[in-house]
């Protein structure tokens, strides 16, 4: 591993020597010695203003007399070799000598060899030990590890920090207590657990909750990132697992844990490159892994958001024997986690975090951090000294949607379509009967690239979609488009996320719910990544295949004209609601349900 942090240390370390050194030098020579003209010293020799000269090789060194002030400088010139310099020092009557050469050869090795190795070894030393203790490892630390160790407490993390993962907590409980009392364990003849492997979606709080073990196991830590395992030179990953290994051993119990594993532990199955570095590692750390006795007391624990990468033999009993699942938090476990989040921003005391929780399904710890420090941050450009509601519901759109982008500027005829598309949305919303409430309708821009948005909340967390809401939900996302047509008898390219989005829930409902009347209950496809959008592996023939396309074809084509037909209905209504939000450009989903009643009742 070459470390570049450590070399531009060096190199600042080098420059600034130097600069000190020659600055030292100038001013040092600057104060005591100047230098002369050989003619100002011949009539200086004159004037008889000299008290004493020494003659060098290839410099005069003149001692001035010490009678006007300000010629305390010791003078120097070139020695020019001039013959009759004698002869005038003579006449003069001044004091004269040369300096002799030393030529002792010891002497001069060891002043010219011996002193200035001496000196930067001392010096490299002194650097690299400075170094090594800012950086916690030593330079030449090839194959290493790089782990680093955390004593009691030092993370600073606890359980408390982590918000609705009461399950995943429970689990972790379990293992700290099996490090605290293994007696008790062994005992009974109980196997300890040789490893756990945290498994979750990004941003659930994996780390966290590792950090929280570490801060409430009373043992050492050792905290190491997969990534920091692949080297680059063949061997030393596994050099390093051994390393690892070995001083856990020592400071045993204690507890391993390897952030990201996926790094190392990627299935060697279907890799064409070959990594030779990362199977290496892999093997190493399955051997240790094999090797340890665990009623010593150590523990691994690893975390991935990629459990399906890992390699099969990583996962077989006696090595990560157990799974911890981190999942996405739902209402009540979002609404402890803004309140953790909350603990460390001024926050008004009438804010409802719940109804901010209700706003975020699917929205995992990490965001929701993100949501009260965009809050914060609002509130503060607003000039305000506490988070108000407002902060909070504007920062979930921030962070859903992107930041409003105020310098893109649509032509008219732009904005238009984009109304249209964004209540025919809204208008489908309204009118079918399994679907979420309108919360929000807006044209502004955002950075992300939406032109604008339709936001619908659920009323309610819901685990269980029904074949009737995922047919309304396709029918709501085709909306969008449905109104372009209806209005402008015109398409525009502003609907390829929504028709993205439509083709896979229909595609789902056919291949993975078995929601068709065609294959009945029939799985026709495995989603190979839970958490990461890999592709899913297909389960079927090629003739099967085509009549999903079928399917899927019919439940859009029955969705798109459902769409069609809803918004020509209440043609009027759209017109109407399109140019209030041309006008406004953000509707609430008040101000949107109150028109769409009025006009349900004036139909009356
Ligand atoms: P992961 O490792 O699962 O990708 P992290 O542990 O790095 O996620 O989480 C990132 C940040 O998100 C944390 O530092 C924390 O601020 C916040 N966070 C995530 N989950 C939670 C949670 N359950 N409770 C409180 N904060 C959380
Ligand atoms: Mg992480
Ligand atoms: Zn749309």
């Amino acid at each position: 591993m070459f470390n570049d942090k450590k070399y531009k240390y060096v190199a600042y370390y080098a420059i600034g020597v130097t600069i000190i050194i020659l600055i030292l030098n100038y001013v040092l020579t600057d104060i005591k010695t100047q230098d002369i003209k050989y003619s100002e010293f011949l009539k200086m020799i004159n004037d008889k203003q000299i008290q004493e000269v020494q003659i060098t090789k290839d410099k005069i060194i003149i001692q001035p007399k010490q009678t006007s002030a300000e010629n305390k400088k010791i003078l120097y010139t070139a020695n020019l070799n001039d013959r009759n310099l004698v002869d005038s020092l003579n006449t003069a009557g001044i004091p004269y000598g040369g300096i002799i050469q030393d030529d002792n050869p010891v002497k001069n090795f060891i002043t010219g060899w011996i002193l200035p190795i001496a000196i930067f070894m001392l010096l490299g030393r002194f650097l690299f030990g400075f170094l090594d203790k800012k950086m916690g490892s030593g330079v030449m630390s090839f194959g290493k590890n790089t782990a680093k160790i955390y004593g009691e407490n030092e993370t600073g993390k606890t359980f408390a920090d982590v918000a609705g993962q009461e399950e995943a907590k429970e689990s972790l409980v379990e293992i700290v207590d099996f490090l605290h009392n293994s007696k008790k364990y062994v005992e009974i003849g109980a196997r300890l657990p040789k490893g756990a492997l945290l498994v979750g979606p990004p941003g659930t709080g994996k780390t966290l909750l590792a950090k929280a073990v570490a801060g409430e196991a009373k043992v050492p830590f050792f905290s190491i990132s997969g990534s920091g395992f692949v080297e680059m030179f063949v061997g030393m990953g596994a050099a390093r697992v051994r390393d690892l290994f070995k001083q856990a051993e020592e400071k045993a119990p204690c507890i391993i844990f390897i952030d990201e594993i996926d790094a190392i532990g990627k299935s060697r199955e279907n890799n064409m490159s070959g990594n030779d570095e990362r199977e290496q590692t892999l093997n190493q750390l399955l051997a240790e892994m094999d090797g340890f006795d665990s009623s010593k007391g150590v523990v691994i624990l690893a975390a991935t958001n990629r459990p399906e990468v890992l390699d099969k033999a990583l996962l077989r009993p006696g090595r990560f024997d157990r799974r911890v699942i981190v999942d996405r938090p739902d209402l009540k476990g979002r609404e402890a986690i803004l309140r953790v989040h909350a603990k460390g921003v001024k926050i008004a005391e009438n804010v409802d975090l719940l109804s901010i929780a209700k706003g975020t399904p699917g929205a995992v710890g990490a965001d929701l951090a993100n949501i009260v420090n965009e809050a914060a941050l609002r509130a503060v450009k607003n000039s305000r000294s506490v988070v108000i509601q407002e902060d909070l519901e504007d920062a979930i759109e921030v962070i859903i949607a992107g930041k409003e982008k105020k310098d893109r500027i649509l032509s008219d005829k732009e904005k238009r379509q984009v109304a249209f598309h964004e209540v025919g949305h809204a208008l489908t919303a309204a009118f079918l009967k399994n679907t979420d409430p309108v919360h929000k309708i807006t044209i502004v821009p955002r950075t992300m690239g939406a032109l604008g948005y339709t936001m619908q909340l659920p009323e309610e967390e819901k685990y269980l979609v029904t074949r009737e809401e995922m047919m309304d939900e396709v029918t709501v996302l085709l909306g969008g488009r449905s109104a372009e047509e209806v209005e402008f008898n015109s398409i525009s390219t502003g609907a390829s996320n929504d028709i993205e989005k439509a083709t896979q829930t229909a595609r789902n409902m056919v291949t993975v719910y078995g929601m068709s009347d065609r294959f009945d209950m029939m799985g026709l496809e495995n989603p190979s990544s839970r958490y990461l959008d890999g592709r899913p592996v297909r389960n079927c023939s090629e003739q099967t295949s085509t009549i999903i396309d079928e399917e899927t074809l019919s439940i859009i084509k029955y969705a798109h004209e459902k769409a069609v037909k809803i918004l020509n209905e209440n043609r009027k209504l759209l017109t109407s609601i399109a140019e209030r939000l041309i006008d406004k450009e953000t509707l609430t989903g008040e101000e949107f349900m109150l028109m769409v009643k009025d006009y349900k009742e004036s139909c009356q």
